[in-house]
């Protein structure tokens, strides 16, 4: 199967500045082969990308696909509060069923936002995980694992590590560790052992908020980063979700950490769970990647919207409007997000040899005119319905904006019953 795209204007997403070039591009089977300005050359399939800004797919670093029911639910209230009283006594009644529907809904809308990969964590991911493979997407999926819910995650991660560590699988598994507050060191170890006998990585939330600070302290006497270098956490590659009270000591725990941390911008605004300090992160040669969230916390899976608000956060964070610009946010989201998941070899630039993650976003748009900045369009005016068609190893899975294979009403239909049964 060979997939032409003509007349793209290609922002590669390669260098450390913008390289914005017109050109073709050939995709054969999952692959990128050729980058050339005229291909002529007989394909499959023919997509026809003039006035289509093309680049890398968008990579969210942490998110909680299963949660969509939570969108707009019991919102405005304090994190503990909104977790305790409304998330957890609905998730007590979710069905294996719920969750695959669920699932499918936050595919739908990542994909229609330009997003190609995710990294997931919840529970009952055999059924996330089918959900993803009817949708087409990439995606890191992890068994949370608390101290109150251990029993068969280990083996539900052993299980499906095996099943999908396999040369050119879509999905890879992690083992997760829900959070320093909600796991002891002997649950920690038992995730790091898991992680080291599989050699995979562990995505785990960290220094959320100021209280999950208060708490470790009180407990265990250090920092949340220190707790979980005590258990040599850092040993194995990590996703660190969030990431806002790290301190200098801290920073240099984790500055030779392999992974890097998901930044959270909205969920963080929304909770007022307060600012990660991206610049000083990156300044520090940690790779940052961006997340949504589950739709609970952040009621959007649009990256766009991420990268806007990650963009504005720095600026009004360091008083200073150079602390980051458009393209390195860009950047962030597309091989840097691939960095802190390990994919940086397969995903987040379009290079000859690349897995093909491929997004065209319609570039003919009042609001994405005139072109005096591609990149500046793209993060603080284009937003996720500017994405018109989206490739996923090679295979078309949006066109003209209408996701292949998978009826949305259908899903809308099986979510709202789920709605209409538990909230
Ligand atoms: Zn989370």
């Amino acid at each position: 199967m060979k997939t032409l795209i003509k007349n793209a204007i290609l922002l590669d997403m390669v260098g450390e500045t913008p390289n914005i070039r017109k050109t073709d591009i050939l995709v054969n089977d999952k692959i990128i082969e050729k980058i050339e300005s005229k291909i002529d050359e007989n394909a499959d399939e023919v997509i026809d990308a003039k006035e289509m800004i093309v680049m890398p797919g968008l990579v969210n670093t942490h998110t909680h696909l299963a949660m969509s029911i939570f969108r707009g639910y019991k919102d405005d209230r304090k994190l503990m509060d909104w977790l305790e009283n409304a998330i957890f006594p609905v998730e007590d009644k979710l069905r294996p069923a719920d969750i695959y529907w669920n699932s499918l809904l936050s595919c739908i809308e990542l994909i229609k936002s330009g997003t190609t990969t995710f990294n997931d964590m919840y529970f009952r991911m055999d059924k996330t995980i089918e959900a993803v493979e009817k949708s087409g997407m990439r995606g890191v999926i992890s068994w949370c694992i608390t101290d109150d819910s251990i029993k068969d995650k280990p083996e539900m991660t052993r299980k499906y590590f095996n099943k999908y560590n396999y040369k050119d699988s879509k999905i890879k598994v992690y083992v997760s560790a829900h959070a320093p507050y909600s796991c002891n060191p002997e649950t920690l170890k038992l995730c790091v052992d898991l992680a080291k006998e599989l050699n995979t990585g562990i995505h785990i939330h960290l220094s959320e908020t100021m209280d999950e600070e208060k708490t470790i302290r009180e407990r265990y006497e250090q920092s949340a980063t220190e707790y979980l270098n005590d258990v040599e956490l850092f040993d194995v590659p990590v996703v660190l979700a969030h990431g806002i009270y790290i301190s200098d000591s801290d920073l240099e725990i984790i500055k030779n950490i392999k992974g890097g941390i998901s930044h959270n911008p909205i969920s963080n605004c929304k909770l007022s769970s307060g600012i990660c300090n991206v610049t000083k992160l990156r300044e520090n040669g940690i790779n940052v990647g961006i997340g949504t969230d589950g739709i609970g916390s952040t009621t959007t899976l649009d990256m766009f919207e991420e990268m806007k608000m990650a963009a504005y956060l720095q600026k009004v964070n360091t008083m200073e409007p150079t602390s980051i610009n458009a393209y390195q946010i860009l950047k962030m989201a597309t091989i840097e997000g691939a960095k802190v998941l390990g994919l940086e070899n397969e995903i987040g630039t379009i290079e000859v040899g690349k897995k093909a993650d491929i997004i065209l976003i319609d570039n003919n748009k009042t609001h994405l005119y005139p072109e005096n900045d591609i990149c500046a369009n793209l993060v603080y005016s284009a937003n996720g319905a500017d994405v018109d068609t989206v490739i996923i190893d090679g295979k078309v899975v949006m066109r003209d904006r209408k996701i292949l294979g998978i009826d949305e009403d259908e899903v809308k239909e099986k979510v709202d019953k789920i709605v209409k049964r538990l909230l």
